[in-house]
């Protein structure tokens, strides 16, 4: 049998398929100790082990059938043709807004065919008219991938190359920009491209998808359309996050990039404004704004970009017993500022005071934020706050602990002068701090939970 109709395979499994002579996409029979299981054999990642075949169900569902509980295997049938995202030409037309999408990674870039549930690259404007012919309807796309990473390895360095990739785009005339991005760090991405890309005249909408599309309840085709339309049609210009907004796929929103944080590992209604209420609701056809305050649609180009970001910066999750050694190693290391996430209004404890000192005289800048996420630091309110204060320690009232961490490293980029600094970190850029918080801010309009869901319904139809 050839290497590649084995694809991925490797080991043990690799040799139950060449034992029974059974291919990657072929459509099989396999008889185990379990039960008898009928569908097509996926490839398998380089990294995954050697013990399972992994298999798709009819019912668009895979499985990974143990290798030792496998008694017999029969090709009958043969289906790689069914898995190729058909690469059609993408309509345009003159009366459609022009839209880019630059690609990073994540999930959304690496599987997109939802109406077959393939497990393949799809990327060109083509591909992803062939996979979700819908945006045809919504915009004329054109797309370039800037990187192919998962988002864990997105940092400043490409914070840069988007920001400045996005000024060009502006510049040359584009309607809306839509960033495919892995869901993982999409909240630091979203904030590190608020202060970067500032007074931008289009929408600039991230999106990423949290199921990947070989599963029937991915929200990738979706959240592209969302997307889209988002970046085509609103007129709200700001980096934004376009995302589920309740478990089901009955909405998308989109959340400002400095308020929202990915809130659950799995669940595709992830992200959250905290602190706030999200900007819009979105469906296929219609963009409802839940606020009045955000930056409009213009005609005119002139964006401005800020490429900066000083990587000696860090975030520290404070927690019970820290010791100040923590602090010092990081001083030691050359770190120029430090970001906080303190308990409750933004509390450390006071073994750490010295080395706050150490710190501060080493010029080092301390900013505290808080870990409860919701909610302000109020430093006045205990002695340890007014303590911390004294001893050079910034509040930076209801900024998210990320988009703090992404801020100054944005601000240091720009200044060594800590006054410069603190005027940058406090003067906020595009919501990150507010003045209040809505009381109904995470209950209202950003669902997600099926008994409020549920509860909602009743007084909102
Ligand atoms: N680990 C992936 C990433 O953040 C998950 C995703 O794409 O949603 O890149």
């Amino acid at each position: 049998m050839n290497e590649d109709a084995l694809k991925g395979y490797k080991g043990e499994a690799r040799n139950t398929l060449e034992k029974f002579g059974v291919r990657v996409w072929s459509d099989a029979e396999v008889t185990t100790s379990r039960g008898l299981f009928k569908g097509i054999i996926l490839p398998r990642s380089e990294n995954d082990d050697d013990q399972h075949i992994v298999l798709k169900l009819a019912t668009g569902y895979n499985v990974g059938l143990d290798i030792n509980t496998i008694e017999n295997m029969i090709e009958r049938g043969y289906k790689e043709a069914h898995y190729k995202i058909p690469e059609k030409e993408f309509p345009t037309s003159p009366d459609k807004p022009n839209v880019k999408l630059l690609g990073t990674g994540g999930t959304i870039a690496s599987r997109l065919d939802y109406r077959t549930g393939a497990v393949i690259p799809a990327f060109s404007p083509g591909e992803l008219y062939g996979a979700v012919p819908e945006l045809a309807d919504i915009c004329n796309l054109s797309t370039e991938k800037l990187f192919a990473v998962f988002s864990e390895n997105m940092g400043p360095k490409q914070y840069l190359k988007l920001a400045e990739a996005i000024g060009e785009e502006i510049e040359k005339g584009i309607h809306g920009i839509i960033i495919g991005h892995g869901t993982d760090t999409m909240h630091h991405t979203a904030g590190a491209l608020s202060f970067m890309v500032q007074n931008s005249p289009i929408p600039i909408v991230m999106v990423g998808s949290q199921r990947s599309s070989d599963r029937p309840s991915s929200d990738a085709a979706l959240n592209l359309i969302h997307a889209a339309t988002a970046a085509a049609h609103s007129d709200i210009a700001e980096v934004m996050v376009c995302m589920f907004g309740p478990t089901s796929d009955e909405y998308g929103l989109l959340h400002r990039g400095t308020r929202v944080r990915k809130m659950h590992s799995s669940y595709r209604s992830t992200f959250r404004t905290l602190g706030d209420i999200p900007l819009a609701m979105i469906t296929r056809d219609k963009i409802t704004p839940l606020r009045r305050d955000y930056n409009r649609r213009r005609k005119d180009r002139n964006v401005k970009v800020l490429p900066f970001f000083e990587e000696k910066v860090t975030l520290l999750y404070y927690y019970p017993n820290m010791q100040p050694d923590i602090i010092d190693a990081i001083v030691d290391c050359g770190y120029r500022g430090i970001i906080i996430a303190g308990t409750g209004l933004g509390h450390v404890n006071k073994p750490v005071y010295p080395a706050i000192e150490r710190a501060v005289k080493a010029g080092v800048v301390i900013y505290m934020t808080v870990q409860t996420l919701w909610g302000y630091v109020h430093m006045y309110v205990y002695d340890t706050g007014r303590d911390l204060m004294a001893k050079g320690i910034i509040p930076t009232e209801n900024m998210l602990p990320e988009v703090a961490y992404v801020k100054l490293g944005w601000a240091l980029g720009q200044t060594e002068d800590p006054e410069e600094v603190k005027r940058l970190m406090l003067t906020p850029v595009c919501g990150e701090i507010t003045e209040r918080e809505p009381y109904n801010g995470y209950l209202v309009y950003q669902g997600g939970i099926p008994e409020i869901e549920a509860f909602l319904k009743r007084f909102h139809r």
